[in-house]
């Protein structure tokens, strides 16, 4: 038996198996689960820089993630999250063929930022001191301004100004998901066009609301619903949706069911009140267990994997620090279509459930 406990404050003790390990034990046993990689610290007291960047693979070329800046509780908190994300990020780039790993960088946010160009600065000389192994971008709590600032010390680092990429993903994820959606309604309903479909979208925020503008532009109806009301009204006010109680929204009979909120919302029991047979929108981590993949699968509802279909906008960060073009960016994101169709059409033939297939064919990717 092994005992390591470690005498700093906020260490806690995990009992797994009859072992106990500390928190630093937990988060390297976390890592080395999901398959990492390098992970990598950066401490300056100066500019009160506290980042980490973890680099989940680097099989299929340099990786990429975004910079988020969050102030975290604790630190451990911010490794996991970063763990969690570069592990999140491997999978959208391999599954949607990026010639590219996933990372994340996380920044703990000090109460005061005296000098952010100085702070952003020392980001910016940790990321180039990775050499090019990782490239970073916009995440929450960073903006455009911010990557002009990192650029001045790195070429790895896209969503700069000169880059011309919107600060804003949501629009080409929202173009994500819509294209799965038409995928799935093609496959499973044998229809070519959106028009009349009933779509039931959860969460009004800058993902559902492009989805509600793009599927309002090809005649789609919409149930929508939000706990902010202020949210709902613009959409229906903009696309004359019709609104539901939060709640209700699992009881909603549509074509397709859009989860567009909150993660871990498909569990035992809203899955069995669905009463659609499709379901695709952007929410990260849909399924509250993996398991409950082949529970639709097996209720007969298509499940179009979330993080295939919502990764929009990282292909528009890849492609376009890549190769400086936005249509390219475009026309790689509607090619979501054909990626999805294909796992449709996989699913079907092993009876396998699609999540499951797509998680899959991404590790195998990871692994090559
Ligand atoms: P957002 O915060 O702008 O929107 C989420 C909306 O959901 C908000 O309007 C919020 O009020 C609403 N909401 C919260 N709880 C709800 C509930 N119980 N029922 C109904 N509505 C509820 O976030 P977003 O950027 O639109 O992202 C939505 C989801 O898509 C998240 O899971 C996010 O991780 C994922 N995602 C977003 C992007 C992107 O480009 N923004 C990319 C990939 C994945």
């Amino acid at each position: 038996m092994v005992e390591v406990v470690s005498s700093r404050a906020h260490s806690k003790r995990y009992a797994h198996s009859g072992v106990h390990y500390t928190v630093v034990d937990s988060l390297m046993r976390y890592a080395e689960f999901l398959g990492f990689g390098n992970i990598h610290t950066k401490i300056d007291e100066k500019t009160g820089l506290k980042a980490i960047i973890a680099i989940h693979n680097l099989s299929r070329g340099p990786a990429i993630g975004g910079c988020r800046m969050i102030a975290y509780k604790t630190i451990d908190k911010a490794f996991e999250d970063s763990l969690r994300l570069a592990h999140m990020m491997s999978f959208k780039a391999a599954i949607n063929n990026l010639p590219h790993g996933g990372a994340k960088a996380v920044l703990i946010k000090p109460r005061v930022i005296k000098d952010r160009e100085a702070y952003f600065e020392k980001f910016g000389e940790f990321v180039n001191e990775l050499g090019g192994r990782y490239i970073t971008a916009v995440d929450s709590g960073t903006n455009i301004s911010d990557m002009d600032i990192i650029a001045r010390r790195t070429p790895f680092v896209t969503c700069t100004t000169q880059s011309g990429i919107d600060s804003d993903p949501s629009p080409l994820t929202a173009l994500g998901v819509r294209r799965a959606i038409q995928a799935a309604v093609k496959f499973k309903l044998g229809r070519d066009s959106l028009e009349g479909i009933h779509v039931a979208i959860q969460g009004a925020g800058h993902v559902g609301y492009y989805l509600a503008k793009e599927l309002h532009a090809l005649g789609a109806r919409m149930t929508v619903t939000d706990v902010d009301t202020k949210t709902l009204e613009r959409c229906i006010d903009d696309f004359h949706v019709a609104v539901c109680l939060p709640e209700q929204i699992y009881d909603v009979e549509a074509d397709v069911f859009a989860p567009c909120a909150l993660g871990a919302i498909l569990n035992l029991d809203t899955i069995k009140r669905l009463r659609v047979p499709i379901v695709a929108g952007s929410a990260n981590n849909q399924l509250a267990h993996h398991h409950y993949g082949a529970l639709l699968h097996e209720r007969g509802i298509l499940y179009a994997p979330d993080f295939l279909i919502n990764a929009g906008g990282l292909i528009q960060v890849a492609v376009i620090y890549d190769h400086g073009d936005i249509q390219k960016a475009i026309n790689q994101i509607n090619d979501i279509y054909n990626t999805v169709t294909d796992i449709f059409e996989r699913s079907k033939r092993e009876n396998i459930a699609t999540n499951v297939i797509a998680e899959k064919i991404a590790r195998d990717r990871l692994k090559a």
